[in-house]
């Protein structure tokens, strides 16, 4: 059937505009009244503003593991500077180590509750059938003149009264002796240290971390942190200066954050030549303790303390790992101006691949982060091999990923064990720097990192697996009662979930941005001017938003509307493409009332085509009557015009949206001799019409077959209509789909 039109322009009609006939949505209106307002602490730039301040604590504290039973007590100093305008009448304390205390509040069982076939280390994580009496005892709290404090527990958190308010502006020092039994790794899921027992020669490694009571977080967005530690939600810490002696059996090996102030009365003198060695070697990791080292020292059991002196500067937090079990390797690393240590230490249970990957993984996510945002500013960057876990410390990481018996490792747990260090020592810049509040937003550290992780696995390792855009799609096409957008508190997520919503989701949004929205440049500007805005500082979701848009000339609140406040998903329908080609011929005036005549006649049957098959329409182009150009003196170079489409191929494409996120249309046409192009419709297009969109292209090449997103760019949930003539065979997304669930 060939149809024949005659379309009429004119300034004043656009026959093609399509009407909205489902509601409005305001996908794209600003989200100002979704995010905290610009003050002067914060501006709308997304900057710290004029007013910022944060509080700041600096810690002195000595510490002593005792092996025998497994506790750890200490004593220290907190100087704490109230920095905020307000004077304050009390100060709250992080007690995390109460989160398994018996008697405290569970806050509910994470881990879906009685199955016919369960573990029975899920059966414990369930009922405490074992008793594990974890939590502080608090020997005292005395002030700086030595009088007791007044203190009162609430759960993880504990609040200490001033006799005195601490007025804006001022410091003040106290005192706190405490102890704990270190967690039993193997008694608790979700556990980010405690210690891991090795029966085989009856040792232990000890992995130390949230263990002193120190400051909760007081700032302008909501006073006192208030959120108790819940496990899932981690930690919002302020920044300050560390002083840390850790007393252990003196055949321990120590890694810790900060710098070693004692390496003499630590360390061998081979130790020390050999640290100095690292310290020139740039290429590889230099041996500090050697695997027979640590084999000879897994038999000595010294009971015997040594200490070891630490300080560091401007960190939010303070970690070590201990054991006689140690084997250490350390290498030199040079920034651009800093020249850091990368090591690891290991047991002989982690070899060979820790002593062959371990160090290599620190150096590359120094090396990628560093250039994406700001210099490692650290003199240490330390990956500890443990079981299971992952986890992340200023300048040290636990991390999980080990060989079997015979020292096998499978590509798969070899990728994840690199890719973990990765992650973890990425986390350096989100959030032991860039410092998001971890218990409130989840995802503004593990996303933004996810995201440099994820670029370092795919710039150093580039035949391992990296995440693409494709990868969320499982994700995105989840039951809508079941998922939750990313922005939502951290301890409210699904443990099945978080995985996917708070770190692949926004990863997946970054790259969008970046690869397909922004643009590599721009992005990448924006994004290094987000992290040196806020780095050892507190940001908030808004001061990240804010920054992209504000560093890049780009109106995004579209694109965090959808992708963080809800749970659409992407998935556009190429409902129909209209083939038309315009004929000429000759008319005259006189002649046109008879043609649109004949067109009435011809016309009644359009029907919605499937494919090219039904071949051409044809479009007939009329003179332009004058009353259409108005005022206008110049007048449209008619004949050029024809001459322009004539015997070109006229392409109208319409697309329907319906996932529900506005997205920019990536269109690709496969010509009939082989070749493609693409066009790219911004998201803009679905401004005045938020379900269907038509556009009209002019191509010279005769089309065989559209797609859109033919590079999987956008997440698209459904590939099935995203073609035009309609794929009825197995789309690469299917077959993605089918590989990923085996
Ligand atoms: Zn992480």
């Amino acid at each position: 059937m060939r149809l024949l039109l005659i379309i009429l322009v004119s300034l004043f009609s656009f026959p093609n505009i399509q009407s909205q006939t489902q509601p409005w949505q305001g996908k794209f209106e600003p989200i100002d009244n979704m995010i905290a307002p610009p003050n002067s602490y914060r501006t709308a730039s997304g900057a710290p503003g004029k007013a910022y301040w944060q509080q700041r604590a600096d810690y002195k504290i000595k510490a002593t593991l005792d092996e025998k039973n497994n506790m750890l007590t200490g004593e220290e100093t907190i100087t704490y500077y109230n920095n905020s305008p307000d004077n304050l009448s009390y100060l709250w304390i992080q007690l995390e180590q109460n989160v398994n205390k018996k008697g405290n509040p569970d806050f509910g069982d994470a881990f879906g509750g009685v199955r016919d076939n369960m573990t029975t280390r899920q059966m414990q994580s369930l009922t405490r059938a074992i008793d594990f009496p974890a939590g502080y005892t608090i020997k005292y709290i005395k002030d700086s003149s030595g009088k007791d404090m007044q203190a009162l527990v609430n759960n993880t958190m504990m609040k200490v009264m001033l006799k005195e308010p601490l007025k804006s502006g001022e410091s003040m020092s106290f005192s706190l002796a405490w102890s704990y039994p270190i967690t039993d790794r193997s008694m608790f899921l979700l556990s980010r240290e405690g210690y891991e027992y090795f029966p085989e020669d009856n040792n232990t490694v000890y992995l130390i971390a949230h263990w002193f009571p120190r400051m909760a977080v007081y700032n302008d967005t909501e006073g006192w942190q208030n959120q108790q530690f819940q496990r899932l939600g981690e930690f919002a810490l302020e920044f300050g200066d560390y002083d840390v002696e850790i007393s252990v059996p003196e055949d321990h090996i120590v890694a810790s954050t900060g710098r070693l102030q004692n390496s003499e009365s630590v360390l061998t003198k081979t130790q020390r030549q050999r640290l100095e060695q690292a310290e020139k070697t740039f290429d590889k990791p230099v041996m500090i303790v050697t695997i027979d080292e640590a084999i000879a020292n897994e038999k000595s059991k010294a009971s015997k303390l040594k200490t070891w002196k630490y300080t560091a500067k401007n960190v939010r937090d303070f970690a070590f790992a201990s054991s006689r079990k140690f084997i250490w390797d350390a290498q030199a690393v040079q920034l651009e101006t800093n020249k850091v240590m990368a090591m690891s230490f290991y047991p002989k249970e982690g070899l060979p691949v820790w002593k062959d990957e371990s160090t290599k993984a620190v150096k590359a996510a120094l090396e990628v982060y560093s250039e994406a945002t700001f210099e490692y500013p650290y003199p240490v960057a330390i990956s500890v091999n443990t079981s299971n876990i992952g986890m992340e410390f200023p300048m040290i990481s636990f991390n999980g990923g080990r060989p079997d018996k015979n020292g096998k490792i499978s590509d798969r747990a070899k990728q994840g064990m690199i890719g973990t260090i990765i992650h973890e020592v990425g986390h350096n810049w989100f959030p032991m720097i860039v410092s998001s509040d971890e218990r409130k937003w989840m995802w503004m550290d593990e996303g933004l990192n996810t995201f440099l992780h994820q670029r370092t696995v795919a710039e150093r390792y580039p035949e391992f697996h990296s995440t693409e855009p494709k990868d969320i799609v499982p994700f995105m096409q989840g039951d809508k009662n079941i998922l939750r957008p990313i922005m939502t508190t951290s301890d409210s997520e699904l443990l099945t979930q978080f995985g996917a919503n708070f770190y692949q989701k926004p990863t997946v949004g970054l790259q969008m941005l970046r690869n397909s929205i922004i643009g590599k440049e721009l992005f990448d500007q924006a994004f290094k001017e987000y992290a040196n805005r806020w780095k050892y500082k507190h940001p908030n979701p808004g001061d990240l938003f804010r920054t992209l848009e504000d560093a890049t000339a780009t109106d995004l609140d579209w694109f965090f509307r959808g992708w963080f406040f809800t749970t659409d998903n992407v998935d556009m329908e190429l409902t129909d493409v209209k083939w038309y080609k315009v004929y000429e011929e000759d008319l005259n005036i006189e002649d046109q009332q008879k043609k649109v005549k004949i067109a009435a006649t011809v016309e009644g049957t359009e029907q919605k085509a499937k494919d090219f098959s039904s071949g051409l329409d044809m479009i007939k182009l009329s003179e332009t009557p004058d009353q259409a150009y108005g005022g206008f003196l110049s007048r449209l170079d008619e004949d050029e015009l024809r001459k322009q489409v004539s015997g070109k191929n006229i392409y109208e494409v319409t697309i329907k949206n319906i996932g529900g996120l506005v997205m920019p249309v990536k269109i690709e046409w496969v010509y009939k001799d082989g070749s493609k192009e693409t066009d790219v419709l911004p998201a803009d297009i679905w401004r005045r019409n938020e379900y269907q969109v038509s556009k009209t292209f002019l191509k010279d090449n005769e089309v065989e077959k559209v797609n859109l997103d033919p590079n999987f760019e956008f997440a698209d949930t459904n590939m099935t209509n995203n073609s035009f003539p309609k794929v009825e065979e197995t789309s690469q997304f299917d077959e993605f789909k089918s590989k990923k669930s085996d």
